[in-house]
């Protein structure tokens, strides 16, 4: 459910027209609803209301510190995977008792940064890590709390790109090793086992795969327990997958009920991470068509939004709706939607069904509040894209548009060049 409606035959956000947004701040930009954001968090987070439990929400879905704000006030924690992201967090005010860090590729600084801020615990995903967590924890005099991040070797039958549980994937530690490696773990003076953690993929439509991760992490904490070690958390990672275009699937309270009740018999806080659930239908990218063209093979629409600004259909070919911000009678085509970047891959949809647009409308693509403005990049030296969040019948520029002096910033021409 969100607050993206149409009324008069124009797209809304909450009490706001979206062409009233268009006017002030021009395309394209993210639109993001407040009230959806708040809605989608809690209904997550009541799902668990009846077990100990944190929810970190996952930063890199979408890192932008009015939003982290939104999720921190309603009582959130953050899954974070880069220093970067420990920064924003704290920015927005996180509890950082609330912290799980995540990532294959933590280095000395982004280690030492989350120690000095006192997170709650590291997922560590290997032993040589293991051993630099210990080791700088030693040089700050500090005790790091630590899980491992275990491979339970399920298949989240997703998009192979995000799917992270197999052993193919370079997540996480081998589950048969992990009890060898925690047995080391607990070795390390500086680091405090605290945990078990996975995340087995993302858009992730069923939950089958997720009791298969907790059944393996369940028989771990097990061994782990009769080996003597304080076990307090479970953490079963994100991944809950939303609806773009069909899809059929499990509400956040079904996938809740389900592992609760397959895990009355293990005593733990829970930790869950989960990013698209929360913001990915909360958001929106609006963009203009610049110009249309056909030839004898296929229509063009030719748009201002590029890869560069929604690089999910370039990078896993995923669906978004589009739908027009004004409605009216129009004729159907097979089109593609296409960006200015030069490159062909640069697409927001692909020989699409889709109503004609003209020169000058608007459009909407849907469900792009989930890694959208996260990765989006400066390609083609096209500045960034305003992020604008709509609150109580208003709406407020929450990151604004990128200019040329931004673009440069930062790099230089050396003398011998002048
Ligand atoms: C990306 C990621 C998440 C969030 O995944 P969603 O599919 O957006 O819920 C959570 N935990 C880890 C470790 C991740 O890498």
């Amino acid at each position: 459910m969100n607050y993206f409606h149409y009324k008069d035959k124009e797209l809304w956000c909450e009490e706001v027209p979206v062409t009233d947004i268009v006017s002030a701040v021009g395309t394209p930009f993210y639109l993001y609803s407040q009230r959806t954001l708040k809605h989608h968090f809690r209904v997550f987070d009541v799902a668990f209301s009846g077990v100990p439990h944190i929810t970190c929400f996952a930063v890199k879905s979408n890192s932008n510190i009015a939003v982290l704000r939104i999720f921190i006030a309603a009582g959130s924690g953050v899954d974070i995977v880069s220093g970067g992201e420990l920064y924003r967090a704290l920015q927005a005010g996180v509890d950082t008792s609330k912290v799980v860090y995540s990532g294959v590729g933590k280095k000395v600084d982004e280690i030492e940064y989350a120690l000095k801020s006192d997170i709650l615990m590291f997922n560590a995903e290997s032993s040589q890590e293991l051993e630099v967590i210990n080791s700088c924890a030693q040089r700050l005099g500090k005790k790091a709390g630590v899980a491992l991040r275990v491979n339970p070797d399920v298949d989240p039958e997703t998009h192979p790109h995000i799917s992270t549980g197999l052993m193919s994937n370079k997540f996480g530690i081998d589950i048969k090793k992990s009890l060898e490696e925690y047995r080391r773990a607990r070795m390390l003076k500086h680091v405090d086992v605290k945990g078990v953690s996975c995340h087995i993929g993302s858009q992730v439509t069923k939950i089958s795969p997720f009791l298969d991760a907790l059944r393996h992490l369940k028989k771990l904490v097990r061994l782990l327990r009769e080996e003597g070690m304080d076990i307090q958390y479970l953490d079963l990672g994100g991944g809950l997958g939303i609806t773009y275009d069909k899809e059929d699937v499990p509400h956040p309270s079904e996938y809740a009920k389900a592992i609760i009740d397959a895990s009355k018999d293990i005593n733990c806080t829970f930790i869950f991470e989960p990013g698209r659930v929360i913001v990915g239908n909360a958001g929106i990218l609006i963009t203009e068509v610049l110009y249309t063209k056909s030839n004898d093979a296929k229509n063009f629409i030719i748009v201002d939004a590029g890869m560069n600004d929604l690089v999910r259909p370039s990078l896993y070919n995923s669906y978004h709706q589009i739908r027009p911000v004004i409605e009216k009678e129009r004729e159907e085509i097979i089109a593609d939607v296409v960006g200015p970047i030069c490159e062909s891959g640069d697409y927001l949809a692909k020989g699409r069904k889709i109503f004609r647009f003209e020169r000058g409308e608007l459009m909407a693509v849907m469900s792009a509040g989930a890694y959208g403005f996260t990765m989006s990049s400066n390609y083609n030296s096209r500045g960034r894209i305003p992020e604008v969040l709509v609150s109580d019948g208003q709406f407020f520029v929450i990151r604004k548009r990128e200019v040329y002096a931004d673009l440069i910033r930062g790099e230089e021409i050396p003398d011998f060049l002048r």
